[in-house]
């Protein structure tokens, strides 16, 4: 409300007493019943101006910008399956630590210089080590500043290293139908992206 004034609207708020309130709950019954009728044609439309300033204000609350492409490409990457009975297998049990964690890395919204710049809130979209674009697989598997942090995901796996799906709970489209989330691969990169302190608000 206090959004609405501040943009120029006015708000006026008044108590009815308890019989106007009967007669106007009686009108509002009665258009209902008219409006859910079959063939009710729509009556006339609702004033424009209350839901417009809505959706300005709305709009300033979130940013402006619609998602980057590339977030829908990063989280099908990960996953060509569907949210479904996987999905909450992987979060089940997590703290909402954990989760917050996974659910960065994921779908790539995360804390981590290349999302950050495309939100405008980093300056750039460079890792600090120098080398590369800061985004979830640079991260994960490439980053020399966490090479140390490693250790436990690359005992999860022989064959699937630098797989970003196995190590995040997804299907790549070379699995089969029986594939099903390795969850200590998930723990394990869930621990490393804790460990490095690296997707918490500073
Ligand atoms: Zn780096």
């Amino acid at each position: 409300m206090r959004k609405l004034r501040r943009n120029g609207n006015q708000i006026n708020i008044r108590w009815i007493s308890t019989s106007e309130d009967n007669k106007l709950r009686g009108l509002a019954k009665e258009q209902a019943r008219a409006a859910t009728q079959e063939d009710a044609l729509p009556q006339e439309r609702v004033p424009r101006m209350k839901s417009t300033t809505l959706n300005i204000a709305r709009s300033q609350a979130v940013p402006s910008n619609d998602l980057p492409v590339d977030i829908g490409r990063h989280a099908k990457r990960v996953d060509a399956a569907l949210p479904g009975k996987h999905t909450r297998q992987l979060y089940d049990r997590l703290s909402w630590k954990e989760a917050s964690v996974l659910a960065q890395l994921r779908t790539g919204m995360a804390r981590l210089n290349g999302y950050l710049y495309r939100i405008k809130v980093a300056d750039t979209d460079q890792c600090a080590c120098g080398q590369a674009r800061e985004n979830v697989e640079h991260f994960l598997f490439r980053c020399q500043k966490w090479t140390a942090h490693r250790t436990e995901l690359l005992q999860c796996t022989n064959t699937h290293r630098g797989n970003i799906s196995f190590f995040l709970g997804g299907k790549s489209p070379s699995d089969d139908q029986k594939w099903t989330p390795n969850l200590e691969a998930v723990r394990a990169s869930i621990r490393f992206a804790i460990a490095t302190g690296r997707l918490e608000a500073t």
